[in-house]
């Protein structure tokens, strides 16, 4: 039976029913509302029939109540939860099975065995249910129609079975669907407020880009401290930002897009002219609009680290910086000669090392105090910088020792032996005005060793040493100036390390032995002699002192070397006086190297041995040279006169060859002036040397200070200077230096030699 064999009447009844239903659940009543409706419509509609309509829903496996306003409550309320399954009535099973379930007569039908008796109970004889699916299969309801007694459908009722279901159908999906929607709005709702949650407590800033680098959304709000939101809309970041920085977050958007992966970057903004650095996240956002468009977009979080990124910075400074100068450390220097040196070996650069090393900064440090110490190298630092060039680099590393590195285009020896020169000289001028400090000028002077990278194959460490054994070069001839590395002064560099090796074993063996050379009156009567010190090497035989001393001093293995001349010439003194040889005037020169003279534990040693030996401190004359004497070294004038009170008496050694001029001989507290041998070589051959003797030899009478030649070796210089009144001789042209023996019998030979007082 189809539509057109209804009748009018008919046709209008279920359009009505329809309209009345509809109308309803559109307008929001409930869903029990609406099918009650349903029911009593068709109820009225059958009710010849006497007819009862009944809507249960299936909620999991379980009949749920819905709708059934004519039926007694009682079987409601008896049905309501029932599982449903085979046999279980005409609803429960048509549910199970998915079908329509047609029973005429309850109280036969074996699908009602179970509920026959609650049906009886309830007045209801047939069931004729039909099961409500969704299009998507889902098994909604059923819906039923009872009679009291007996009765099977007609072919219209079959018709009004289907389109009555039909509409149940249609307004029960309509619920559902609304209800679904609800919930997932609701859950929506949920995570919206979640998401707005984090967004406030992250510091975090979001934005939403378009392919083209326009903004399209923002939250977070660190933000406004860069460009007022408002005004972001739609702009472009090529507009916002630096060309550089736009092009920068433009890439790694491109590439956030191509590969749908985060991508992570930092990036700088400058605002009122105070850096801040970023970390930018960014990630793919397909679809931000919900209009269907479906164009990707790229959402990017960006965090301020500049706290950190600051706090980075600063221990990568301090691990590659020097934290007083802030120049570069040794091994920021290191790395950078690396570097250098892998340009070298690849032939594309020339490079050279410069060691620096202040000339006398122990002395300046020792003497300021470790504090003013460090601010003077602190302006060594930047004067050091100032003259510095591009294709140079600074470092410290260390001490008063610096380090520049010289990157050169790949040039000839000779020429980048050039540059380092000019380098090294502007190093050197750099320092020739003092240095401030305190309202105090300081004189600073550096020595510069020059190590050249111009052939592949050298390593950092060969470099790094042969710039610090130039650098001793340097010192050793006479300091403030440079010198260059050769294969010679490698040499030089391991017989020195040699050396101190074996001078601690000579030490221990006792090799060591002091000589002494007879001083003379030129009346040809002896007043003393020169303590000099003498190293016999088994192998090597005698090593002049000129050659171990300065890397004794270096080694710190001065003190026990002294000791030794000390000790060995109180001996001589005491061993004179037991042989009744000693003459009453006759002292003992000995050489004070410039370290001891700051080093308080001189004058106790001196004490020590006098205290052995029984000796007075009259009996010795302590040689210092004049450049010690020079600057500010209180340290050194507190010891010196200490030990003058004690008796010592003091000389200026090698006169004339340091930085002190004849001007500067009356500040100096001393007794005897000793000439240098350098002078007296050119008596007879330059008229000169003569001057210098003669205007020595005047300002010391003016001074009262006693003056002495030395290094007299030939009869014309004798004579010369015996015209000059000097109150000493000494020289090969009278005797070298002689074991203590040799001056035992040298003295007891010829007392005639000996001072008259
Ligand atoms: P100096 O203090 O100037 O010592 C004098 C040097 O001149 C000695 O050399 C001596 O042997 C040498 N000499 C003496 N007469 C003549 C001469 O007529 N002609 C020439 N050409 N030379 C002469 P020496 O013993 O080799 O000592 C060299 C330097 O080593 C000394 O120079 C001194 O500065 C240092 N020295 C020697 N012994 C000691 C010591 O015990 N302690 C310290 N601190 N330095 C020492
Ligand atoms: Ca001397
Ligand atoms: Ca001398």
């Amino acid at each position: 039976m189809d539509e057109s064999q209804l009748n009018e009447s008919q046709r209008l009844a279920i359009y009505r029913i329809q309209r009345k239903v509809l109308e309803r659940a559109i307008r929001g009543d409930g869903l029990v509302s609406s099918m009650e409706l349903l029911c009593r419509e068709i109820e009225q509609n059958l009710k010849e029939d006497r007819a009862l309509c009944s809507i249960l829903l299936l909620d999991g496996q379980r009949l749920k109540h819905c709708a059934a306003p004519s039926l007694p409550q009682a079987y409601c309320e008896a049905i309501d939860g029932v599982i449903i399954g085979e046999g279980v009535g005409s609803c429960g099973t048509a549910l199970f099975r998915q079908e329509q379930v047609v029973v005429t007569d309850i109280a036969t039908d074996p699908l009602w065995q179970d509920f026959k008796a609650l049906a009886k109970e309830n007045g209801l004889g047939a069931c004729w249910s039909t099961p409500i699916i969704a299009s998507d299969g889902t098994v909604l309801a059923s819906f039923a129609i009872y009679y009291p007694g007996p009765c099977a459908p007609s072919r219209l009722h079959f018709y009004l079975i289907e389109a009555f279901s039909a509409l149940a159908l249609l307004v029960i999906d309509h619920y559902r669907l609304a209800e679904q929607q609800a919930r997932l709005t609701a859950a929506l709702g949920k995570i919206n407020a979640r998401l707005t949650a984090v967004m406030q407590v992250i510091p975090d800033v979001a934005i939403v880009l378009d392919q083209s680098g326009c903004y399209i959304d923002f939250s977070g709000d660190t933000f406004e401290l860069i460009t007022p939101p408002d005004t972001l809309w739609g702009q472009s970041i090529e507009n916002l930002f630096e060309p550089e920085l736009a092009k920068q977050v433009m890439r790694v958007a491109r590439e956030t897009l191509a590969t749908g992966e985060m991508q992570i970057f930092e990036y700088e903004v400058m605002t009122e002219g105070e850096r801040r650095v970023f970390e930018g996240r960014t990630a793919i956002v397909d679809g931000f609009y919900s209009d269907g468009r479906d164009d990707a977009y790229v959402l990017w979080m960006a965090r301020e680290v500049t706290t950190r990124k600051v706090a980075e910075e600063k221990a990568a400074r301090l691990a590659l910086f020097d934290a007083l100068t802030g120049l570069p450390n040794r091994r920021h220097a290191e790395e950078q000669l690396e570097h250098l040196l892998e340009e070298v070996n690849r032939g594309y650069a020339s490079g050279a090392v410069m060691f620096l090393d202040l000339n006398d900064f122990k002395r300046i440090n020792d003497s300021l105090g470790h504090q003013q110490g460090d601010l003077l190298l602190q302006q060594v630092a930047r004067r050091l910088e100032d003259q510095t060039r591009r294709s140079e680099m600074i470092a410290r590393l260390g001490g008063d020792e610096f380090i520049v590195l010289l990157r050169e285009p790949l040039t000839g020896k000779n020429a980048l032996a050039e540059s380092a020169a000019a380098a090294a000289r502007r190093i050197l001028d750099c320092f020739n005005a003092p240095l401030e400090n305190q309202g105090h000028g300081y004189s600073v002077s550096v020595s510069v060793g020059i190590a050249l990278a111009e052939k592949p194959g050298l390593k950092t460490e060969d470099l790094l040493r042969n710039a610090d054994a130039a650098m001793y070069e340097a010192k050793r001839i006479g300091g403030s100036r440079f010198a260059f590395f050769e294969e010679s002064l490698q040499r030089e560099a391991d017989r020195r390390l040699d050396l101190e090796r074996r001078m601690v074993q000579a030490i221990r063996n006792m090799h060591f032995v002091t000589y002494f050379q007879p001083q003379l009156t030129p009346g040809g009567a002896v007043f003393g002699a020169e303590a000099l010190l003498r190293w016999f090497d088994p192998e090597e035989g005698a090593i002049p002192p000129d050659a171990f001393i300065p890397i004794a001093e270096r080694a710190g293995l001065i003190y026990q070397l002294q000791d030794i001349v000390f000790e060995q010439s109180c001996q001589v003194l005491a061993e004179l006086r037991e042989k009744d040889r000693l003459p009453p005037a006759f002292r003992l020169a000995i050489n004070i190297s410039p370290l001891q003279l700051q080093n308080s534990e001189l004058t106790e040693r001196l004490d020590f041995f006098l205290a052995k030996y029984d000796l007075t401190a009259d009996r010795f004359t302590l040689e210092i040279t004049e450049n010690l004497l020079m600057g500010q070294q209180q340290e050194s004038f507190q010891q010196m006169q200490a030990l003058r009170q004690r008796g010592f008496r003091f000389a200026i050694d090698d006169f004339g060859t340091g930085y002190s001029s004849l001007a500067y001989l009356h500040r100096l507290d001393v007794d005897q002036v000793k000439i240098d041998k350098s002078f007296i070589r050119e008596l007879g051959e330059t008229a000169a040397g003569e001057a210098i003797v003669d205007s020595v030899t005047a300002l010391s009478k003016s001074l009262n200070l006693e003056v002495i030649a030395e290094g007299v070796e030939t009869e014309l210089q004798a004579r010369i200077l015996h015209e000059k009144s000097l109150s000493g001789l000494q020289g090969f042209l009278y005797a070298r230096p002689m074991h203590s023996a040799a001056l035992m019998d040298y003295l007891g030979q010829s007392p005639q030699k000996q001072a008259s007082t």
